[in-house]
C-alpha cells in the first residue's frame, strides 16, 4: 500500500500489485465518480425481458405503446434475457410458471432488478387461496410492486421512475457490481423445488 501512495503523490498509478490494483479499483467504484456513473447509466437503461406470466401482460403492451411511450425513460423491451437487466412479472405467476421465471432471472446479467404487477402478483388476487400458484417473492427477489387488477399503464411508468430513484439514491447497482450478489436472494425458494413442481430437476441454466 505504501508504494501505491508514493506512487500516487507522483501522480503516477502502481500497477506492480494487481490484488492491490483490484482492490482500489473496487474502492472507487463503491465511493467514487464511477459509482454515480454506473447507477446514473443502469437506472437509464432498464431493459425488460419480455416474460408474460399473466393476463396483466396486455397493459405492458400498452406502456410501452406510443400512446404512454415507456422507452421514453431509457427503457427498452428486450427479448433476450442475456442482454436485460429487469424482470417485469406480469400478474399470477402459477408454479409451473416460477421455474421459468427463475431460469430467465437467472439468465440475466448483473446488476438486475424485478418489478411486480398486480394484484396476483402481491398476494396472489384472484386467486388468493389457489393450489397452484407461488408469490413473485419466493421465486427471485423483488425491488417494485404495483397495485391494481391491472395497473394501468401509467403506474407501469411511474414504477420504472421509482425504481431509477432507488437505484440512484441508493447506489443499487454499483454496490452490485462489486459485491456480486444480492443479500435478500435468501428468502427464494430453491430452484429445484420450483422446477420439481413442473417434474424438472431443475439441473440447467
Ligand atoms: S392482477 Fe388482475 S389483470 Fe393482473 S394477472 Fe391478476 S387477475 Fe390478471
Amino acid at each position: 500500500m505504501a508504494q501505491v501512495q508514493e506512487r500516487a503523490k507522483e501522480g503516477k498509478a502502481y500497477i506492480g500489485n494487481l490484488e492491490v490494483a483490484a482492490q482500489l479499483a473496487k474502492e472507487s467504484l463503491i465511493k467514487g465518480t464511477i459509482a454515480k456513473v454506473v447507477d446514473w447509466a443502469t437506472a437509464f437503461s432498464l431493459w425488460p425481458v419480455h416474460l408474460m406470466t399473466s393476463c396483466c401482460g396486455c397493459e405492458i403492451g400498452a406502456a410501452w405503446g406510443p400512446r404512454f411511450d415507456n422507452e421514453r425513460y431509457g427503457s427498452l423491451p428486450w427479448v433476450s434475457p442475456r442482454q436485460t437487466n429487469l424482470i417485469i412479472i406480469e400478474g399470477t405467476v402459477t408454479k409451473k410458471m416460477a421455474c421459468t421465471v427463475r431460469i430467465t432471472w437467472e439468465q440475466m446479467p448483473f446488476p438486475k432488478f424485478v418489478i411486480a404487477m398486480g394484484a396476483c402478483s402481491l398476494d396472489g388476487g384472484i386467486f388468493y387461496n389457489s393450489y397452484n400458484i407461488v408469490r413473485p417473492w419466493q421465486v427471485v427477489p423483488v425491488d417494485i410492486y404495483i397495485p391494481g387488477c391491472p395497473p394501468r399503464p401509467e403506474a407501469v411508468a411511474r414504477s420504472i421512475v421509482e425504481l431509477q430513484k432507488i437505484i440512484r439514491s441508493r447506489g443499487v447497482a454499483s454496490k452490485w457490481v462489486v459485491e456480486g450478489v444480492r443479500k435478500d436472494l435468501k428468502y427464494i425458494l430453491p430452484k429445484e423445488d420450483l422446477c420439481g413442481w413442473r417434474g424438472e430437476g431443475g439441473g440447467y441454466s
